[in-house]
């Protein structure tokens, strides 16, 4: 098993915010190994100086779903920083049922426009080329 964890997570633990089988996988994590307990301190120690990340601030004051329009810009990696890092929370961490289903059905489009593309491209192509065949 893995013993390294992203901040994030660590701070979705001390919210006691993370699904139970994940709360009991980072204890045990934390019993073996000193760098995650090192790793763990920091983020305590961070909590304390009044920093938060936007997973922390997120929970404490259950800010709401992305629209399903940010969510489609997540995908295309048109969002800044924050907002970016704040969906991906949202999606890997807190693993909000909702978006994550939101955002299958928008790959799921994607998939199924680009291949659209393609395929019109082709008949574009085989249109245009039928023309100059040689008689
Ligand atoms: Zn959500």
């Amino acid at each position: 098993m893995s013993d390294t964890y992203e901040t994030s997570e660590l701070e979705a633990y001390l919210d006691e915010a993370l699904p139970a089988d994940d709360m009991a996988a980072i204890e045990e994590a934390l019993r073996t190994s000193d760098s995650l307990r090192e790793q763990l301190k920091v983020v305590v120690g961070r909590r304390d100086a009044g920093i938060h990340t936007i997973g922390a601030i997120w929970r404490r004051h259950r800010l709401s779903c992305p629209q399903r329009t940010e969510l489609g810009s997540y995908l295309m990696g048109i969002l800044d920083g924050d907002q970016s890092d704040y969906i991906r929370f949202h999606l890997e961490v807190a693993r909000c049922r909702v978006c994550t289903a939101s955002v299958a059905d928008l790959e799921a489009a994607q998939a199924a426009s680009d291949s659209e593309e393609v395929t019109g491209r082709r008949k574009k192509y085989f249109q245009s080329s039928v023309g100059h065949l040689p008689k």
